[in-house]
Parts: structure tokens; sequence; C-alpha cells
């Protein structure tokens, strides 16, 4: 991965870089990507994938991936396996170091022990309605549990028969002792263990009490070594209850808590209640749907993960919250196929022309480029004939003003091929044009040295050798920035109608028969596209990746 190794400075680099000429953690850097395994990952997981595995990579670290398994009822084994899969496929080698929190259930519970033990934890038996009325408000402090100060012993026992089954789920909590009138919220006596019957994707029914996020991670932390535990904003005000924990437990070479902005993309939605949504409901085909912003939905659109780690470094990391835009990703992976993809002929809405002074049964192969952008991607032969089929948004029979291509009595050069002039419109009984007549002139045979030019240069493919092929082209899946500005409005009311345009009846030229799933090219004029995982020997699907028109590219210049 090249282009990691000129990476920009960030603040959290430069807090690394202060740790290690302090000689902090004995000069070690350790960070982890820690998914919760309720849902499939998306480009703002990306980039924090390409933040933690990044970093230990410049900084001959090491990352770990673990599973934030603490909820059960929400987590499955499918989502376990597409993440390492997505992360897989973006580059990133966890080596041996996969992990699940769940894993640490049993030492988690031994230090909650402890806690009980130096009086720094105790088992509240108030309801949970209780709990949340005594907390209090930003203004205002909490009032104390009158379960708060039961002894060691009590509390001991209680938490053990917690663990052993004895009680109700919501009987009891176990929760931290610290400071009922602190400014902090989180800090008034947290919940670090609820009772919860429900079977877990790990461990099974070994457990019916479940530790909170906020008590198992800065300990997963600690237990993998981690020096630097980078996470998204929302936690900023979590940190002081990350040190908490780990200074009770007299935890030495302590993990330090980093937070940067949680990247937004306009046009989508990311959180992964949404998209597990419009899977369930049916708005898309599934979580790898071309439209989601998974990075599985974007590989099946045809991104790479090479486009990915480029628009992830660009958008670069922050302190703030703000949204991007998705024309940057679509630059991105603009740029990346621009030098990869090959270009060649498709047409998506056939319109037939017969070349009349052309020999019947005559077939000529005719050169081309194979990417003008990478002269070692070489040259292909394409086949021409009498009959061939052009788009049909590039003829008109009274052309608008300053229409070059093709209109009766007019010529336009075929790509790779000669220039045609237009003769004859045939119309069906009912008007519609079915064909058209031209001639083309031999002398013009592209790369012959030929010194006539004309204005537009259209493509097409040989009627007899076309290939067929189903062509999707997308749209934005919200028709709203941000679709969920509105609170009074559901989110999926922001849907567009129109984000999926199917077109059956494509042409493409031969040399695509044989286009395996994932297989990335540029249609001349229309775009990147990349075959569908779907595609089968008979049926070609083609997915478009992104149009050719780049709006970042423009904003870009504008700004110079
Ligand atoms: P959700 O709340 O939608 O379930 P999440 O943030 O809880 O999403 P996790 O599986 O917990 O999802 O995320 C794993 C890691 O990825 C966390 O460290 C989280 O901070 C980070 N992450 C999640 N979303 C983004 C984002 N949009 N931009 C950057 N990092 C993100
Ligand atoms: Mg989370």
């Amino acid at each position: 991965m090249e282009e990691n190794t000129n990476t920009p400075s960030n603040f959290i680099r430069d807090i690394i870089d202060k740790d290690l000429e302090e000689g902090k953690h004995n000069g070690r850097v350790h960070t982890r990507f820690p998914p919760e395994p309720n849902g499939y990952l998306h480009i703002g997981h990306a980039k924090s994938i390409c933040l933690n595995f990044g970093i230990a990579k410049d900084y001959n670290g090491l990352c770990n991936l673990r599973f934030d398994d603490t909820n059960p009822e929400k987590e499955e084994v499918e989502y376990v396996d597409s993440i390492e899969e997505d992360i897989r496929w973006l580059g990133f080698d966890w080596e041996d170091r996969m992990y699940f929190a769940s894993d640490y259930f049993g030492r988690l519970y031994d230090f909650a022990v402890q806690l009980i033990k130096e009086s720094t934890a105790y088992v509240d038996s108030s309801s949970a309605e209780e709990i949340k009325n005594n907390r209090g408000t930003p203004t205002e402090p909490g009032n104390e549990s009158p379960f708060r100060n039961r002894t060691v012993e009590e509390n001991l026992k209680l938490f053990e028969e917690m663990k052993e089954g004895k009680y109700e789920d919501g009987a009891h909590v176990l929760r931290a002792k610290i400071d009922m009138a602190s400014p902090n919220m989180h800090m008034r006596d947290p919940v670090m263990y609820r009772i919860k019957r429900a079977e877990h994707h790990n461990t099974g029914n070994e457990w019916c009490i479940y530790p909170m996020y906020d008590y198992a991670h800065p300990i997963s932390d600690w237990i993998e070594h981690i020096t630097h535990s980078i996470c998204t904003l929302e936690f900023e005000i979590h940190r002081p209850l990350y040190d908490w924990f780990l200074i009770e437990l007299h935890l030495e070479d302590r993990p330090q808590q980093i937070e940067f902005a949680r990247l937004g993309l306009n046009y989508t939605v990311m959180s992964k209640r949404k998209l597990l949504q419009l899977v369930k409901e049916g708005y898309v085909a599934g979580w790898d749907d071309p439209r989601m912003p998974t990075l599985s939905g974007l590989r099946r659109r045809g991104y790479t993960p090479e486009s990915i780690r480029n628009f992830s470094e660009r958008v670069g990391v922050a302190k703030r919250d703000a949204v991007t835009d998705y024309a940057l990703l679509e630059h991105s992976i603009r740029e990346d196929l621009n030098i990869r993809a090959s270009r060649v002929m498709a047409v998506l809405k056939p319109l037939k022309i017969v070349i009349t002074n052309y020999p019947d049964d005559k077939v000529e192969q005719l050169e081309t480029d194979n990417n003008p952008e990478d002269t070692s991607a070489g040259k292909r032969t394409i086949p021409f004939s009498k009959n061939i089929f052009i788009e049909q948004d590039d003829f008109r029979e009274v052309p608008p003003k300053k229409f070059h291509r093709l209109y009766p009595g007019n010529e336009v050069r075929l790509k790779s091929a000669y220039i045609i002039k237009c003769n004859d419109v045939i119309k069906n009984e009912n008007g519609e044009i079915t064909e058209l007549h031209c001639t083309y002139d031999p002398a013009t045979k592209s790369g012959a040295g030929d010194s006539r030019s004309v204005k537009g240069t259209i493509h097409w493919v040989s009627e007899p050798h076309a290939v067929k092929a189903e062509v999707r082209l997308y749209d934005r899946l919200f028709t709203a920035e941000d679709p969920e500005a509105d609170d009074t409005k559901d989110f999926k009311e922001f849907i567009n109608p129109h984000s999926l345009d199917i077109m059956s009846d494509c042409l493409v030229e031969p040399g695509l028969a044989d286009a395996k799933p994932g297989d990335k090219f540029q249609f001349i004029r229309q775009g990147y596209f990349c075959v569908d995982p779907l595609s089968t020997e008979g049926k070609l699907v083609f997915n478009r990746t992104v149009a050719l028109r780049d709006s970042w590219a423009r904003i870009e210049k504008k700004g110079k």
C-alpha cells in the first residue's frame, strides 16, 4: 500500500509522535478496530479501519480486530463473517489478532469483583425506571441509590448470585460507585452489568449477566495491550469513565482514548440500524445492494479498495463533525478507474444503422486502444460490418443547435472506424424510427493517416458480433442531502424512487462475452461499469459504478 507512506500528519499522529518522544508504552504503538457485529461495515467504518490499521503500519505497530460483542441480542455470525471479508478486501491484515470482547467475560467479571471488594462498585436493586429518575439532569445532581452503601460482603454475594441466574432480568444491576453529583452524567454511578437472558453468538447460554460497553471497552483495550484507543467524537464525554475504570483497577501502561470526527456523507444514511431497515423492509436488495454505502455495496458497485483508501486519506482526520460531499468519493473511484479500466464500446439504447455502400458479408477487424491513459494496456481489435448499432441519443432527426452527432445529411466519425453520413431515416407504420441508412467513406479509416475530420465521434457495436447485456444505472438513494435532518419525518420518506434504472436491451462489443464478475471497464462516453456477481454465462449484467462527469474535479478547478 504505497500511498500510505506519505500520509499527511494529523492531530492523532501528533499525539503518537509525542508519546514516542516521551518513551510512553516503551515505544509501542498498538491500535484496534472494534466493530459491533450488528450489521455490515460502511464507508464510515472504512475511515476508522484505514486510520487504525494505517497508523499501526506507519509506526511499525500492530492493529487488532476486536468484535465488540457485549450486546447478545443484536449480534449475528453473518455479520462477523462479512466484517472479516470487508477488512481483508480493503487490504488490511490483523494476522493472528482477532479477538472478541466476549472472550474476556471471565476476566471482566473478576475485575468487577475486585472493584466490589474495594468498595467502588455496588449492586443496585432499583428498577431501571428508578435509576433513570434518580440520575438528575445536567444542571442538577442526581440522588444516591438507597442500595449504594451495601456492605462488600452483601455486594459480592448478590453479584455472584446474579451471575448464577438466581434473579430475573432487570432485578439488579452492578454500578460503579463514582459521584451522583458529577457534572458529567456518565460519571453518575454508571451501570457496569445487567442481567439479560439471551443467547450469545460466542458464549451461548454461559452467561446471563452482560457487561456494558463503557466498562468492557477500556479493559478489553488494556488486556490487548492497546496503546491508543481511537474512537469517534461521541465518546469524548465517556473518556473520564474510560480512565476511571483503569485507574481504579490499578492497571499499569494504560491505553489512551483519542476521539476523532466520524465521517458523514450527504445523500445517504450511515446508521446501521437505518441501513438494516432498508434491507429488512426491501427498499434495497440487500446489504450489498450497489446503492448502499456499505463496503459490500460499494464493492459490488465497482469501487476498488485503493479508491476507498485514497478517499479516507483525502477526508482527513478532524476534531469536528462535518459532512463530506459524495462527489469526493466518486472522484476517488474515477481517478483510480481512469488508470486501470479498459475502454470498450457498449450501446445502452440501440439504434440500427445499415451502411448501404459497405459489402454485405465483409467484416473488418479494426484496431483500437485499450486505454489511452496507459500505453502499456495495449491495443485490441473490434469487428466492423455493414449493420451496426449506435446510441439512440446520438441521432436526432431535427438536431438542436450545436448538435454535432448524427442527423440527416450530417457526418460523424464512428470511434476507431470510419466517417459515415446519414442519408435516410426509415420508420415503421407508427412513425417510429426503426433504422438509419448511411454511407461510409472508405478513405477515412481511423489510424490510416486520414486528413479529413468531423466534429462528432460516437461509439457503436457491430450487429452480428455484439453481445447482449443488462445494464443497471444508479442514482442517489436519497433525494435529500441529509435524510435525517427533519425529526418530524421518517428518513425513508426521502428515498429516491428512481435510484435504479435497469436497461435490459444493451449491446456490448464481443470481447466482453467472457467478462467475469468484478471486471471493470469504461464504456466509452457512458461511465465506468463493473460486472455484477449475479452475472452468469448466459446473462451479462453490468453495474454503472459512476458516470464520467466529475463534479468534484470541477469544484477543485474553480477553487484554484
Ligand atoms: P452504529 O451506531 O450505526 O451501530 P457504530 O459506530 O456503533 O455504528 P461500531 O461497529 O461500533 O458502529 O463501529 C466500529 C468502529 O467504527 C468504532 O470505533 C466507531 O467509532 C467507528 N465508526 C463507526 N461509524 C463511523 C463513521 N461514520 N466514521 C468514522 N468512524 C466510524
Ligand atoms: Mg458502536
